[in-house]
């Protein structure tokens, strides 16, 4: 071959090369989508009555080496009725939560049939909040079942996960969803806790088609893959596979701005934004950042939304939900950008430990801004520092002693608490290890963990495991001492 021809067969290698690495980086998406339930979701939202009205099928593999006899699937629109007993916001965020006066919603069922049978379902849990799907005959190990259900989602005019405010329309953890299992085989079914984010899910393939009015636009997790408009109704279909969940923010004041990098489509939804070029750049160049250094972001599309909500974000599968209020809108987006990684991709029990993924998260935001130029790191982990200090000197003055354990979410008394000993605890100690191993060795750690624990519910052994083998040392204690409180923080080295 000639020097020319030898140059283009060197290039075009090198792009046979790059595709194929790519798509190895990703693969495990495809080769885990035949072992997942499968959801079908057909819903419809009626705009005047702030309605939506599905029809759901779950197929469902018993992939546990457990017989069953019935399914339960997380019912969390019951959390939001007049007679709940959990609160859905605390006393801090019942002016902002419910700014357009007192409202309820919930989730009423017309029909549950198992394998085409009708059946007589069950409403459970400690606060109506669990459907239980009795199974006609026991469901062996590696049997299949298909549940089919008809329901209605009727939403409170609140400005929270799943509810409709005045510029949009939020449909997060409006639909049954499996509950996951622990390690003894026992379905996780607990209520919708005040504080954090309540949710512990399995990785699932979602096919949705949504019908709105054809001027609402749809920002949701998944891929649109085709819209049709019939008397002034738009029916979308979406589709998403290997993801956590399933969220929808819909409006009809949407704008939306969008940019493609490295084949992902990232889009910003807003009403309200001065620069909304911004916030589109953060999503962009965080979700890059992370890409780059733990793990290729494995999905085509990365949607981050403006909405109608009382806290400063939540994270859902290839969809960030960002308030309208926030105070710090890029910090926010790039939180819930990062959990991309650890919450969707990795899980983790988020009731349990919520440090695992909202601590690491906060810890991974702070150095995001630290490596783009906005606070170096260790200002802003001097703050934190300074603020869990003062917290915790002030409440044992006050109360003469302070549990420091960074615990289960149900565990705390305060949200006050809650937020201390997950987020910004949480973040003190991975900055530590960070610290202790430099940018490199804690990014291998990262990677490390990832790729032991993708796709799964990762337990804390499993990530002090993972950290352990990375770093080459056993540093379990030190996650522990942290953990169970022993751990009386000091000032930071320059
Ligand atoms: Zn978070």
């Amino acid at each position: 071959m000639n020097k020319l021809r030898k140059t283009i067969a060197f290039v075009l290698l090198c792009i046979i090369l790059t595709l194929s690495t790519c798509a190895c980086n990703t693969n495990y998406i495809q080769q885990e989508k035949d072992k997942l339930a499968n959801y079908s979701l057909g819903l419809s939202y009626d705009h005047v009555n702030h309605v939506v009205s599905a029809v759901q099928t779950v197929e469902f593999r018993n992939d546990t080496t457990n017989t069953l006899d019935s399914l339960h699937f997380h019912i969390y629109a019951n959390a939001y009725r007049q007679d709940a007993s959990h609160l859905i916001v605390s006393q801090n965020y019942v002016q902002s939560c419910y700014a357009y006066g007192q409202s309820y919603g919930e989730i009423a069922f017309d029909s549950v049939k198992v394998n085409d049978v009708a059946i007589a379902y069950q409403i459970g849990g400690t606060d109506c909040d669990i459907l239980i799907v009795p199974l006609s005959s026991t469901l062996y190990p590696d049997e299949s079942v298909t549940v089919e259900m008809v329901y209605q989602v009727s939403l409170a005019n609140v400005k929270h996960r799943l509810g409709w405010g005045e510029n949009t329309v939020n449909l997060g953890n409006f639909f049954p969803i499996l509950c996951a299992m622990d390690q003894t085989g026992a379905w996780i079914d607990t209520p919708y806790y005040i504080y954090g984010d309540p949710f512990v899910s399995e990785m699932a393939n979602f096919d949705v088609t949504l019908a709105v009015p054809s001027n609402f636009v749809v920002a949701s997790t998944g891929t649109v893959l085709s819209a049709s408009t019939t008397d002034e109704i738009t029916t979308y279909t979406i589709e998403a596979d290997v993801v956590r969940d399933f969220a929808i923010v819909t409006s009809p004041d949407f704008k939306v701005l969008s940019q493609t990098e490295n084949g992902i489509a990232v889009k910003y939804y807003y009403f309200d934004d001065a620069e909304p070029s911004k916030a589109l750049a953060f999503a962009t160049t965080s979700l890059k950042y992370f890409s780059d250094n733990i793990a290729p972001y494995p999905y085509d599309t990365y949607s981050v939304v403006q909405a109608d909500f009382c806290f400063g974000g939540m994270e859902y599968p290839m969809l960030s939900v960002i308030s309208s209020e926030t105070s710090a809108p890029v910090e926010t987006v790039v939180h819930e950008t990062i959990h991309q990684w650890f919450y969707n991709l990795v899980g983790s029990d988020q009731i349990e430990n919520p440090w695992q993924d909202e601590g690491l998260v906060e810890f991974l935001t702070q150095l995001y801004l630290d490596q783009c130029g906005e606070t170096p790191l260790k200002e802003s982990m001097r703050k934190y520092l300074k603020n869990y200090t003062t917290y915790v000197n002030v409440l044992t003055d006050y109360l003469g002693k302070l549990d420091t354990t960074m615990r289960a979410s149900y565990k705390f008394d305060t949200e006050q608490g809650y937020v201390y000993m997950t987020y910004v605890k949480g973040a003190l100690m991975f900055n530590s290890i960070y610290d202790a191993c430099g940018k490199e060795k804690f990014f291998a750690c990262l990677k490390r963990y990832f790729d032991d624990c993708k796709l799964s519910i990762a337990t804390p052994d499993e990530m002090r495991a993972s950290f352990s083998s990375s770093y080459g040392a056993d540093i379990a204690g030190f996650f522990d001492s942290y953990i169970n409180g022993q751990n009386q923080l000091v000032p930071l080295k320059d």
